[in-house]
């Protein structure tokens, strides 16, 4: 079977959230499990600069019609082993790639359009041409695939960037020979971010103005990326089972509840894994010391260097709580902001490690300043630092206002570190109340403490709590389990 692996990022490639880690560890998985995959993606500029001796110029070049205009499509690939790679320790997970195939990773190159110094914009907000450079994005996988020849069982799309491809399958591309038996399928990350844009819009994307209304790509007056993938796939997924059924209430369907209902039948939670290799604390590059759920000194020893790295006062006993994540309304920061003097009151540390809006930034910088010693802000991206937090830490928090699945919460267990979250989404579905983590209902910071409560009170038993730790850990969050069911779909919908 051959499967098309579609994304605007991918682990070791490119990231800004679980996205990548999803798309690049359900990549490596199909690998592993000998399945034909292929992987699509952007070449960013900060991925020609990381892996520019890894990546080489096809010299494929294909011109891509843009509205009126059209832009050149350059392709790139991973050079295969032997033929010029110099530094296999660079990562890991990338070694692991290059182990497996050099063929199968394509980049889609336009200088213009992804040599810039983020993926989707600054934190003042998107790039304006989000709209030109996802649509050629789109369009350029499906010329390759055509270019080459792939005829492609699977095309499967991830979040708005790639929602044009479903759509596009079934319209301009739909009498090309080479996508006769493919099947769409898009998964929805986060109903949260769609890609929303003018009118003018329907030029840049080809599509004629017949599908601009609401059986179509029309979203109150505008263009919907994400809506023209629900609208055109095969199979439409999320993922986590709750947030399956989540998506099609009006509270949490971002207004694409009604479409998403007439599509019911065709959608699917499938939860997401983690990467066992990245992520595992018997053996991860970036922590001091190792530990294993029955040998959890290791743990302790890097809390303790933990703490030195935050300059944060008093001993390894003082709870130490902790928070990794994007700064965006969608992960609680308001309310857990309001909570911070009451969780240091309580005895706890706290330590956070976060990038995104403006607006959150400067407020936890000003809670930094108030509670120096005691809360550590590190307002940026840096997986060292997140590896060591999750190992360091006593309890993570996840206080999303939603979650469509959250790779932290997955994460914190595999490290013993005991979860709080809130009992919406993936969360709901992974985290096992009073046994591996706690849940809390009210989005509210006197929510959160209740949670936080219940979490302290466990915490002073310590032998209630090293079983938590153990229990948490002995979880199998693998990918393999999910690669199947994603397989399964796949063979179910097949031509
Ligand atoms: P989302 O996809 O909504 O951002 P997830 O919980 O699904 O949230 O995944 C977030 C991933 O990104 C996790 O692997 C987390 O460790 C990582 N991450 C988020 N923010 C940072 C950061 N500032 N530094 C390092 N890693 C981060």
């Amino acid at each position: 079977m051959k499967v098309a692996i579609v994304t605007s990022e991918a682990v070791p490639f490119s990231k800004t959230g679980g996205l990548a880690d999803v798309t690049g560890t359900l990549f490596k998985e199909y690998l592993h499990m000998g399945i034909e995959a292929f992987l699509f993606m952007p070449l960013y500029k900060r991925t020609a600069e990381q892996f520019g001796e890894e990546i080489q110029d096809t010299g494929i070049a294909i011109d891509i019609p843009i509205g009126k205009a059209s832009r050149q499509c350059k392709v790139f690939t991973l050079k295969s082993q032997g033929k010029g790679r110099q530094n296999t320790d660079k990562k890991n997970l990338a070694s692991d790639f290059w182990l497996l195939t050099s063929e199968r990773v394509f980049f889609i190159g336009n200088e213009e359009y992804f040599g810039r110094d983020e993926l989707y914009g600054t934190p003042r907000g998107d790039y304006p041409d989000n709209d030109q450079r996802f649509a050629f994005f789109c369009k350029s996988v499906l010329e390759l695939c055509k270019k080459l020849k792939i005829d492609m069982d699977v095309i499967h799309c991830n979040d708005w960037q790639t929602g044009l491809i479903p759509i596009y399958l079934k319209t301009l591309y739909s009498s090309a020979d080479v996508f006769r038996k493919t099947i769409s399928v898009i998964t929805i990350h986060n109903l949260g971010y769609q890609g929303i844009f003018p009118p003018q819009t329907m030029e840049i994307t080809g599509l004629g103005w017949e599908f601009f209304q609401m059986e179509g790509v029309e979203f109150y007056g505008n263009v919907n990326f994400l809506k023209a993938g629900i609208v055109g796939a095969d199979i439409i997924t999320t993922v986590s089972r709750t947030y399956a059924k989540e998506i099609l209430t009006p509270e949490s369907g971002f207004g694409l509840d009604g479409i998403l209902r007439k599509r019911a039948d065709r959608i699917y939670g499938i939860l997401n894994g983690i990467d066992y290799n990245e992520w595992n604390p018997s053996a991860d590059k970036f922590l001091p010391y190792s530990y294993n759920r029955s040998r959890l000194s290791g743990k302790t020893k890097c809390k303790a260097e933990l703490m030195k790295l935050c300059s944060l006062e008093g001993d390894t006993d003082a709870p130490l709580m902790s928070f990794v994540g994007r700064l965006s309304s969608q992960k609680g920061i308001d309310i857990f902001a309001d909570a911070i003097p009451e969780i240091i009151t309580k005895g706890a540390n706290i330590v956070i490690l976060g990038k995104g809006e403006e607006y959150y930034h400067t407020l936890l910088n000003s809670v930094r300043e108030r509670f120096y010693r005691r809360l550590f802000f590190y307002s940026g991206f840096d997986e060292a630092i997140a590896h060591l937090t999750y190992a360091g830490s006593d309890i993570f928090l996840m206080p999303s206002r939603y979650e469509p699945c959250g790779l932290g919460q997955m994460i914190a267990m595999r490290y013993g570190t005991i979860p709080i979250g809130r009992n919406t989404g993936g969360l709901a579905d992974t985290i096992e109340d009073g046994e591996t983590g706690f849940l809390f209902n009210d989005y509210s910071s006197r929510g959160l403490m209740s949670g936080i409560g219940r979490a302290l009170a466990c915490y002073a038993d310590r032998e209630l709590w090293q079983r938590m730790t153990k229990s948490a850990m002995g979880k199998d969050f693998s990918w393999e389990r999910s690669a199947r069911l994603y397989l399964e779909l796949y063979r179910k919908f097949s031509r």
